[in-house]
């Protein structure tokens, strides 16, 4: 993470800030506008008290006349009423705006990685990057997360400050009368320099020294240190909780795990009382805290005694030397608030670069455009010319050379030994990956070529390693909570469902696993097999490829599972992946996966009269399962 490093530039900040507030304003349309009308308001707000005081201070202190004050009293309850209902309008907008803003927020990560190609979202580098991104904003709100906070707190410094300004213009304008002789010197440039020295040089040491304490407590080192703690802690703190950690709690309560977990906790000492964070809080993070504080003392001390000279000079009455000193001391509060704000800003864009390096990781797969048309006759050609391919980081080749050609409408059958590449092959043929060398063809144009969405559409995969969701069961197999009931019953009776779905008394709206629902059925292995079967079947793509059903099927049960499929597979082009080469014997083409690549090819009584060949072996081999 070298790059975190560099020094952020303002021009920087500001980019990223815009950047991410146009990103976060697309997820959570107007939260930005609420914000900033919300902040206007509020911060307007209390310069109505200072105004509507002055002048009634004033008018007591000096002619005292009855009408003019019943005026002051009716436009100020008036005005500050209005305001107070205006400003309890403004923040219920941004509080629904907020509600849904973390909802939202989270979805933009959910998108890249959902959009993200596969490759890219295996990596561990890209897992790092993730982790360490939502690790920064979970501690301390570093990153992303936190912008509509400096929003809000940039328009309502800036709004303050403008308003403290056009409040206290006054001060400076209105002279001492001509008769007060030394104070006179008040309006002159000695006066005006010094108080100007007074407000400005506390104000830009007190930013600089919270500046200070941002960068220190926000540094690589501390965050590094709070994002381990976090681990820590959230590791063992959710050792008995349900959910995915619940499959731990036996072996907890077997062993009494609890007590090591407490002495490994205990060990990490980043949030204790002498811990890092506490340490710098006692010393120098917070003594120049303090420092900045007691600075700003310096400068109300100063406006005081320039207002009150001037107010005892004659320049004016005691109200308004009220609403100076209320203004002067915002803008200069308002100044240090706003100064630390931005700050901060630069101090969290180096975190921001991360995030946007994760949400910048180009979509290669998705650059094709082409449309792979809707071919009533399913016509889809497909050819792999001489591919090879090896996995992001791997040194080896998981395919060589591998050249093949499918026929429309047949059975094709990959074997081979475990690991020799017949996963990989069918990740090939879905796009999920690009080789580093070769083609492969969809009707003789090459896939890259293709929108990547459309070109997915023209397959139905059941992994080895498939997923369902923890959602009623018809929504599973469709993909969609609106779909056609009879087409999706009818999947499921042909995958060898159907006795089971007669069974459940809420058929398809039966909810799958427990994780939302305590009323929800836990399937078996087998059952979720025949689900996934289904759902491949409900897409009805011209392609269907079964990879090895799950290690825990007998051989027995896989070859029937393979028998029943081929039935059902209808005019599909049906592609099957075994190591057990009695599942696949009814294939029209068989294709032999050896180390990477295509040892022999052919149908199975031909490859099995090969003796010495890569088939001969394996089927003698496994022989002894299904020879009785
Ligand atoms: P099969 O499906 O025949 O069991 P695979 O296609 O899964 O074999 O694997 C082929 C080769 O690629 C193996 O050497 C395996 O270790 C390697 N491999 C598979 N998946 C990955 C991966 N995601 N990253 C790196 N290497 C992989």
């Amino acid at each position: 993470m070298k790059q975190d490093m560099e020094k952020v530039t303002w021009r920087e900040t500001w980019q990223v800030f815009l950047r991410s507030v146009r990103l976060l304003e697309r997820y959570t349309p107007g939260l930005f506008l609420s914000m900033a009308v919300n902040a206007v308001v509020s911060a307007v707000t209390p310069y109505a008290a200072v105004i509507f005081s002055a002048r009634i201070i004033d008018e007591l202190a000096g002619a005292r006349r009855a009408d003019v004050l019943w005026r002051w009293v009716i436009a100020a309850v008036a005005v500050t009423g209005a305001l107070a209902l205006l400003q309890h309008l403004a923040m219920r907008w941004k509080t629904a705006r907020e509600h849904t803003y973390y909802y939202n927020y989270n979805i933009i990560y959910k998108d890249k990685l959902l959009g993200m190609d596969y490759a890219d979202l295996e990596k561990q580098e890209t897992a790092d990057l993730l982790s360490q991104i939502r690790q920064n904003e979970n501690w301390a709100g570093l990153g992303l997360i936190n912008i509509p906070h400096f929003f809000d707190a940039l328009v309502r410094g800036a709004v303050g400050i403008a308003g403290a300004v056009v409040l206290c213009a006054g001060l400076f304008l209105t002279p001492v009368p001509a008769v007060t002789g030394t104070l006179g010197l008040l309006d002159g440039p000695v006066g005006l320099l010094a108080l100007g020295l007074a407000i400005a040089v506390p104000t830009v040491l007190a930013s600089w020294l919270q500046g200070k304490v941002g960068d220190v407590l926000t540094s690589e080192a501390m965050s590094d240190e709070a994002n381990l703690g976090n681990r820590i802690f959230n590791a063992f703190t959710s050792l008995n909780a349900g959910g995915e950690t619940i499959s731990r709690a036996l072996d907890i309560r077997m062993y009494g795990q609890q007590a090591l977990a407490r002495h490994y906790m205990a060990g990490s000492h980043t949030f204790s009382a002498d811990g890092p964070y506490a340490k710098l809080m006692a010393g120098k993070a917070g003594l120049m805290r303090a420092a900045a504080v007691a600075l700003s003392a310096v400068t109300t001390g100063a406006v005081y005694l320039y207002v009150c000279l001037k107010a005892w000079a004659g320049a004016f009455g005691v109200g308004t030397a009220t609403q100076y000193i209320g203004a002067v001391t915002a803008l200069t509060g308002g100044t240090v608030a706003l100064l630390k704000e931005l700050m901060d800003l630069r101090s969290t864009t180096r975190y921001l670069r991360r995030t946007f390096q994760f949400l910048d990781i180009p979509n290669a797969m998705y650059q094709g455009s082409l449309t792979t048309e809707k071919r009533s006759d399913r016509q889809y050609d497909v050819e792999f010319r001489d591919v090879s391919f090896r996995y992001p980081g791997a040194s080896d080749w998981a395919l060589r050379h591998v050249s093949v050609k499918f026929k429309v409408g047949k059975r094709l059958a990959v074997v081979g030994e475990n690991g020799s590449g017949k996963t990989t092959f069918i990740k090939l043929l879905c796009r999920l990956y690009d080789p580093q060398e070769g083609q492969i063809l969809l009707n003789g144009i090459d896939i890259r070529k293709y929108d990547y969405r459309d070109y997915m559409d023209i397959f139905s995969v059941v992994f080895q390693d498939f997923q369902l969701m923890s959602q009623p069961l018809g929504a599973n197999v469709a993909g969609s909570a609106d779909y056609d009931r009879e087409r999706v019953a009818r999947a499921l009776t042909d995958a060898g469902f159907g006795e089971r779905l007669a069974s459940l008394p809420e058929g398809l709206d039966t909810q799958l696993y427990r994780d939302y629902d305590g009323e929800g059925v836990q399937i078996s292995g087998g059952e979720a097999q025949k689900i996934a079967i289904a759902r491949a079947l409900y897409k009805d793509a011209p392609f269907i490829v079964l990879d090895e059903p799950t290690a825990a099927l007998d051989p027995m049960a896989e070859a029937e599972i393979y028998a029943q499929f081929n039935e059902i597979s209808g005019d599909k082009t049906a592609i099957y992946i075994s190591h057990r080469l009695s599942s696949c014997r009814f294939c029209d083409e068989i294709l032999v996966f050896d180390h990477g690549r295509i040892v022999q090819h052919g149908d199975h009584d031909g490859l099995l009269s090969q003796e010495g060949g890569k088939y001969h072996q394996l089927w003698h081999a496994q022989a002894q399962y299904y020879d009785e």
